[in-house]
């Protein structure tokens, strides 16, 4: 059932918001031993969340337009009161003073929180294994990873454990984990969305979005979350259009792109591209013409990103030095060797390496060869973009490479894992909004996801395409739920 569905049945009193956050708590209760998608999950939050609504609704008040939609959130979205973890031991005990402007936006619109979602530790992966607490896994194969870092937000929506969450993408982390657990994951355009309260991985790059059942129900979240916030400067003041008017408007006529880069990509699964490219057919039978072109920096994206994200990484993350918050290590010494140690126990691996890779490459000496460079090829990719648009309406390409993996497939190897997000990084480079719909299965049943790109503050085409696609593709009538219970 859709959000605006259950929006009328509510209103029409055919079910209460306490029914549907007591099955999805039953829901969670029987697929977690084996999913692991949630950190923490609010039972009693939920219940209460849930029981206002009906109380409002019995006593003939008008309800909020999310009213008793239960919710998962991405464990790196302060919640007031509730621990905020990062997944890392750093911030394993961190109960944030603070309420994140988005989840705020969500519960004065009488969203329901179920709980906080496992995720890669600061953001930082592409598989949720680089999670301090242990990895989520895949509803639709629990031997493969669910993707990342918000694995644990795609996981729960996959396996019916929440109605819709929140993720945040700095280099694809909402459209893989989606494109990998077979629902719809949308990466607004850079500022859309406001990013107070997201804890800061490369703060030129994130942004918050959401995971849905469907691209609707995208559009539903979208416009609760999206608009100015006066306590994040990078927020844009553009006024916010109404997202769910623009899904029903015919395709017909458009120019859908394809980047012929993406679709001759290192690695790229032949069945991944061939399911993508029926979906390209499908918008071609809807009327849209298809149109082939080259953005020749694209593939540049990932050599780009890993020098600009952890560079940006190693100042956010200074802020941890086990005085003002997180992990102190109990050793004792000099304030300095606390520091170093607190830093060496309290972060993963991976974390540990993007801060030497990023403080490496603002050193003096190599900045300008490193981080200015990388700026610099950040511009062309932008420019890549700004001729692309000038002919088409709309990018199509696969959302990753292949799908989803099994775990410690790249244990031995971080390029490896790195390249999962050789096709999502450049709309983050660029800052453009893109979503990830699912469009097929491989031959081992696992989800394949296509990615759409449009240009700054194009939401509206963009969910107008990826709903239309969806309805006349019908690709997700099929779901994980029954093979997950024993
Ligand atoms: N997988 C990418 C990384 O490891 C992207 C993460 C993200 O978007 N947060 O950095």
């Amino acid at each position: 059932m859709g959000i605006a569905e259950w929006r009328e049945q509510l209103r029409r009193g055919e079910v209460s918001a306490r029914e549907l956050t007591d099955l999805h708590l039953a829901r969670i209760g029987a697929v977690e031993p084996a999913i692991h998608a949630y950190l923490e999950v609010t039972t009693e939050r939920a219940r209460a969340d849930a029981d206002r609504i009906d109380r409002a609704r019995a006593a003939g008040e008008s309800l909020p337009p999310l009213a008793g939609v239960p919710l998962a959130i991405k464990d790196n979205l302060c919640t007031k009161g509730i621990r905020t973890t990062c997944s890392s031991r750093m911030l394993e005990n961190f109960v944030p003073p603070y309420e994140s402007t988005v989840t705020d936006r969500l519960w004065r619109a009488g969203a329901v929180l179920l709980g906080k979602t496992n995720l890669d530790e600061f953001a930082m992966g592409s598989s949720t294994e680089t999670s301090a607490f242990g990895p989520s896994r895949n509803p639709w194969n629990p031997e493969r990873v669910p993707g990342g870092s918000s694995g644990g937000s795609a996981a729960a929506v996959a396996a019916g454990e929440c109605v819709a969450a929140l993720g945040s993408d700095t280099g694809g982390s909402i459209r893989q984990p989606a494109a990998f657990c077979g629902v719809v994951g949308l990466k607004p355009t850079y500022g859309r969305v406001s990013r107070y309260g997201l804890v800061a991985f490369a703060s030129s790059l994130d942004q918050v979005g959401p995971f849905t059942g469907s691209v609707a129900d995208a559009a539903e979240l979208l416009q609760v979350i999206s608009g100015a916030d006066s306590r994040d400067a990078t927020c844009l003041q553009a006024p916010v259009p109404d997202y769910r008017a623009a899904l029903q408007q015919p395709v017909a006529g458009l120019k859908v792109g394809l980047i012929r880069e993406c679709f001759e990509a290192p690695g790229l699964d032949p069945q991944v591209k061939a399911s993508v490219l029926a979906a390209a057919e499908q918008l071609q039978s809807l009327g849209c013409e298809l149109v082939e072109l080259s953005c020749p920096r694209f593939n540049d994206g990932i050599a780009t990103y890993y020098v600009i994200a952890p560079s940006e990484a190693s100042a956010n993350l200074a802020r941890y030095d086990g005085v003002k918050y997180g992990y102190r290590s109990e050793a004792s010494g000099s304030l300095a060797e606390m520091t170093a140690r607190s830093r060496a126990e309290g972060f993963g691996d991976e974390v540990q390496r993007r801060i030497l890779i990023g403080t490496y490459a603002l050193s003096a000496g190599y900045v300008d060869a490193y981080y200015k460079k990388a700026q610099q090829v950040r511009s062309l990719i932008r420019r890549d973009f700004e001729r692309a648009f000038a002919s088409v309406d709309v990018l199509l390409t696969p959302t990753s490479p292949s799908t989803a993996f099994r775990f410690g497939a790249h244990s031995e190897d971080p390029l490896a894992m790195y390249l999962a997000d050789l096709l999502t990084i450049p709309a983050n480079m660029a800052g453009l909004p893109a979503i990830s719909v699912p469009c097929g299965f491989d031959q081992q049943g696992l989800p394949i996801g296509v990615q759409l790109i449009t240009g700054v503050l194009q939401e509206e085409l963009l969910l107008q395409v990826a709903h239309q696609y969806e309805q006349a593709a019908q690709v997700m009538l099929r779901r994980p739920a029954a093979e997950l219970v024993p």
